[in-house]
């Protein structure tokens, strides 16, 4: 089916990403189609998963921190305006964020430091303190000592070891990330953007690099259907190697990463709850490269190995975690948080990393054509940036913004070296 209207922008991919860009285009007043093959927020998307942390601290980026500052602004303003929605009545639950360090710990210094630049709240939690605050987690004792990490990747090297310090983010806490997209993705249509369930076809991308920039006319979607407009926006996450293979296969790799929910003990689900967001805040442990979130909405404690896991095809990749992992997973809550660590598993999920070399976002123009944004590279931390993204795609269509050297196609290596976490 073909019809002959031309919309201002199509976007394609409503994940985070594309219903922030299509939400901020609205707001700018143009006129918007956002098409989606499976869905808002859904099972294969990478945010589809039931909670993402929204945390300032990055370790020495500023960027991201002040990225992270502008959008937790913008998502409260967009639920303020919503008010309490279906399940999950708050979209926003401010947990707040612990930083779990130990002794000679650079990523939580240099995290430290840049809260302090960026003016972001944040209390520094002696031992003391943490053991008086949080006595679910277990500290470990002065001198255990550190033991090879079950999985590989990045962060520092060892397992376990002792908990010295923390940082609290009082402010920062959990998006109720499908929930909060699909809200997103109503909010554009009340604005007025075409929501449209259909699937574009690969766009033949071959790149000739002596060529000249041409412009992109039209999607040509699977159902046969033809979409007009004059820029287009790619936020298509993991999918964005399927669709730009000749560009991209081998700057984006997707991994398969697993989560795991927690039964917590019975009459602990509410009111005082040890593993309750009153009195347990959304926590990472860096250099372990593990993070959990409280038992919101009563579907269990969370926890998760940031670690990259191998390939994975976001259509086709079976979602059952393995034996192994949930074994780590086990192993890891003997050690910080013992009363879990026979718990029953209550819920599990396979979701996918979109991995740029380094963890750099991905937002420039496509070489080949004018008019053609490529919008992804989220890289196991993009969900909470979502507003600053679409704020940032509509400023650079509208010609008000430039491509971030950070986010530009040209800095993107083959080489997987992740340095932004
Ligand atoms: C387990 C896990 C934990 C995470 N934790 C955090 C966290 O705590 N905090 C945080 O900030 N980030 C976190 N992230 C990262 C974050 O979720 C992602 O970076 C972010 O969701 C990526 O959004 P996206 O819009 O780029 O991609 P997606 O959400 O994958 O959206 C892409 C969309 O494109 C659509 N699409 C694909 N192909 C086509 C096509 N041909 N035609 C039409 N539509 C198409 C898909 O259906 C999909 O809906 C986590 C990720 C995972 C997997």
């Amino acid at each position: 089916m073909t019809t002959n209207k031309t919309f201002d922008v199509a976007v394609v991919g409503a994940g985070v990403f594309g219903a922030w860009t299509a939400y901020q285009l609205s707001r700018a007043r143009a006129e918007v189609v956002l098409v989606d093959a499976y869905g808002p927020g859904n099972s294969r998307a990478s945010s589809g998963g039931e909670s993402r942390m929204i945390r300032m601290g990055y370790g020495p980026d500023q960027i991201y921190t002040r990225m992270a500052q502008r959008s937790l602004g913008l998502w409260q303003e967009l639920f303020d305006h919503i008010g309490p929605t279906g399940i999950s009545p708050r979209l926003f639950h401010p947990t707040g964020i612990l930083w779990l360090a130990r002794e000679n710990d650079p990523y939580c210094e240099a995290t430290l430091e840049t809260l302090q630049q960026c003016h972001v709240g944040y209390e520094r939690l002696d031992r003391a303190e943490l053991f008086r605050r949080y006595p679910q987690l277990e500290l470990g004792s002065p001198g255990s000592p550190t033991v090879q990490r079950r999985w590989g990747g990045g962060g520092q090297p060892g397992w376990g070891g002792t908990i010295t310090w923390g940082i609290l983010e009082p402010n920062s806490g959990v998006l109720m990330a499908r929930q909060a997209v699909q809200a997103v993705v109503a909010q554009a249509r009340a604005r007025g953007v075409t929501y449209l369930e259909e699937a574009t076809l690969p766009l033949d991308s071959d790149v000739d690099a002596d060529s000249s920039r041409s412009r992109l006319d039209s999607l040509h979607m699977v159902s046969g259907r033809e979409i007009f407009a004059n820029e287009f926006v790619f936020a298509c996450g993991p999918w964005l190697p399927k669709i730009f293979p000749a560009l991209l296969a081998q700057l984006i790799h997707a991994t398969r990463q697993e989560v795991f929910f927690f039964g917590v003990p019975a009459g602990d689900a509410s009111g005082d709850s040890r593993f309750g967001p009153e009195r347990m805040p959304a926590w990472i442990d860096f250099s372990d490269l593990v993070y959990g979130i409280p038992n919101l909405d009563n579907r269990g404690f969370k926890i998760a190995i940031d670690a990259h896991g191998p390939q994975f095809d976001p259509d086709t990749g079976d979602r059952i975690v393995s034996i192994d992992s949930l074994a780590a997973v086990r192993a890891y809550l003997a050690r910080r948080m013992p009363v879990l660590a026979k718990a029953v598993v209550t819920e599990t999920r396979v979701c996918q990393y979109e991995n740029t070399s380094n963890g750099d976002f991905l937002i420039d123009r496509h070489p080949a054509f004018e008019n053609v944004w490529l919008v992804g590279g989220g890289s196991g931390h993009g969900f909470k940036h979502g507003p600053a993204v679409g704020e940032h795609v509509a400023a650079l269509i509208s010609g008000d913004a430039k491509v971030e050297p950070r986010f530009a196609l040209a800095t993107k290596e083959k080489v997987q070296q992740r340095k932004v976490y």
